[in-house]
């Protein structure tokens, strides 16, 4: 175990953490002490008292009584008494680079209602006239009346003169104005491109929202963002990661903030790390697997900013009713969503990324959609690369026992299940009663061997990991309905849904041999807790307070 401590430190460039362990050896009192109940995520269900941290890793884990012999002069101790010990979150799907660098306009994510979004707009438009292009994000279909998609003209009752782009789900609906479709030129005539669709009137004119994939690239008058803003919002980023116990993150970074993380961790002030991905394909803002290796050559900082995953997608939000279904929607019986790639294209993607020895992560939501990304993988000769499949809100029982033979990592997002439970149940209204037995089968999915990786969706879902352990195991909206849990059956423990938030995640990034659980050896990132939460019902878990935050040793968070 030293001389592994020994190789992992060596690979560290420019960690004042890792020189000092270095120069001192692995013998003596350790730099910090973490006493507490220590869930460890061990697969065997350890548990432990104590956590000796010496330098970037951990030294030791064993009982209370041991750890007194841990300490020495120098030694820091947290003690957390009754209170909890995990490994540090790493969320295993998130926008952080994008979701606190690019602050929008006008935020909608609690406007509940087409009056509230209008009435929003309006009041930044009067606040702002200056403001040429207006952008918001967080509209959501379920809350339209009639669950029907808005217009551009209800837009322009409210702003007229200047382009309004409105953004749901992320990128995968954008509601514009006739300011704003004009400006992109996007009349009854305009070519669109592959995976992305209009909706149309009956004179086939664009009504005003688009759906699919690539929608940024309709729009290319949208502003370029301050850059001095963006890195303000990361760091902003960084210290909320810090509060919730957040120590990794796997974020498909844009272009323009890749060279502003390594800078931020040459100066010593990355305290999340990242896991980057590239784009399977080559699209307008670039992609590909020749850049994906270049970028790995140019921005890799060992253990803290990585590569090796491809992200790309096959469908789009069951939300949206852009998920592709197996069978039609229950409330839009004529359609099965939208497919945005071909699968010949998409066979071809991944054989690529493998034969460059990267992973494939493909955002796929519904039931047609899994099967479609696991058919992609299923194709392939066993890379021993374990692939990803990016949601997965339905899945159909026959494919769960071939992702387990696939090894697919399943990354989902219990957050959406809070969520989409408060909006009335949208995944009734979308899939029918019968089909909602298998939204987020969790414990159907563990039950058949299938690796969890659990992460938010940030922006789209709050950073903060408690929400997403309580949806996991609650099964219920942050209210605490129903009171019994949606679907009681899928249910996770909650050691479950922690050893997907870290253990799982870990594998779902390739980095299983340094972190996801607190063992000698890995790198040392902990979260504690003031309270045990074993010991706490689901719904009370996002009250549970953070104690402190550890990343390779560092304490980056202590109340
Ligand atoms: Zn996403």
């Amino acid at each position: 175990m030293k001389s592994w401590a020994l190789v992992v430190l060596s690979g560290v460039p420019c960690g004042a953490q890792a020189s000092s362990t270095a120069e001192r050896g692995s013998e003596g009192p350790a730099d910090l002490v973490i006493r507490g109940r220590v869930f460890t995520a061990l697969p065997d269900g350890a548990l432990a008292e104590a956590v000796a941290v010496r330098g970037a890793t951990i030294a030791a884990v064993g009982s209370r009584a041991e750890s007194e012999r841990w300490v020495g002069p120098e030694t820091r101790v947290i003690d957390a008494g009754e209170g909890s010990v995990l490994p540090g979150f790493n969320d295993a799907h998130c926008h952080f680079t994008v979701g606190f660098g690019m602050q929008r306009d006008v935020d909608l994510f609690d406007a509940r209602g087409l009056d509230e979004i209008l009435a929003r707009v309006a009041g930044y438009a009067r606040a702002h006239p200056e403001d040429d292009v207006i952008e918001g994000m967080g509209w959501d279909l379920a809350d339209m009346p009639g669950d029907s998609f808005p217009t551009s003209a209800q837009l322009d009752a409210v702003v007229e003169e200047r382009a309004v782009l409105l953004w749901s789900e992320g990128p995968h609906a954008v509601w514009a104005n006739s300011r704003a479709l004009e400006r992109a030129k996007l009349d009854g005539a305009a070519p669109l491109p592959p995976g992305v669709i209009a909706l149309r009137d009956g004179e086939r004119e664009p009504t005003g929202v688009f759906l699919g994939r690539g929608l940024f690239g309709l729009f290319p008058f949208t502003p370029f963002p301050d850059l001095a803003l963006m890195q303000a919002g990361i760091r902003r980023g960084l210290s909320e990661a810090a509060r919730c116990g957040v120590t990794s993150v796997q974020d498909s970074v844009s272009s323009m903030l890749r060279p502003c993380l390594a800078e931020l961790h040459d100066a010593g002030e990355l305290s999340v790390r990242f896991h980057v991905w590239g784009g399977l394909t080559r699209g307008p803002f670039g992609g590909g697997v020749t850049e994906t290796l270049e970028l790995k050559k140019q921005h890799e900082r060992a253990d803290w900013i990585t590569f090796g995953t491809q992200k790309g997608g096959v469908d789009g939000m069951p939300s949206l009713r852009t998920a592709r279904l197996l069978a039609p929607y229950a409330d839009e019986p004529g359609s099965t969503g939208l497919t945005t790639v071909d699968p010949v294209r998409l066979a071809a993607a991944v054989r690529e990324a493998h034969a460059a020895g990267l992973r494939v992560a493909l955002h796929a939501t519904g039931d047609g959609g899994v099967r479609m990304a696991l058919d992609a993988f299923l194709a392939e000769p066993r890379s021993g690369l374990r692939d990803r499949v990016e949601h997965a809100f339905l899945v159909d029982p026959a494919d769960i026992p071939r992702l387990a033979l696939a090894g697919t990592v399943v990354s989902v997002q219990p957050s959406f299940l809070a969520r989409d439970l408060a909006q009335g149940e949208v995944y009734e209204r979308r899939f029918g009663p019968e089909r909602c037995k298998n939204v987020l089968p969790l414990r159907a999915l563990l039950d058949a061997k299938v690796t969890l990786a659990f992460g938010t969706d940030f922006s789209l879902n709050a950073l903060d990991p408690r929400q997403g352990l309580a949806a996991a195991v609650g099964r219920q909206t942050a209210a605490g309905e129903p009171r019994t849990g949606w679907h009681p059956e899928q249910r996770l423990t909650l050691a479950e849904a922690i050893r997907a938030y870290t253990l799982g995640s870990a594998i779902a990034e390739g980095a299983v041999a340094k972190k996801g659980t607190l063992e000698p050896g890995k790198l040392a990132d902990v979260v504690v807790f003031a309270r045990d939460l074993f010991a706490l019902e689901p719904h009370a878990l996002p009250e549970a307070e953070c104690l402190a935050t550890v990343v390779g040793g560092r304490v980056v968070y202590a109340r």
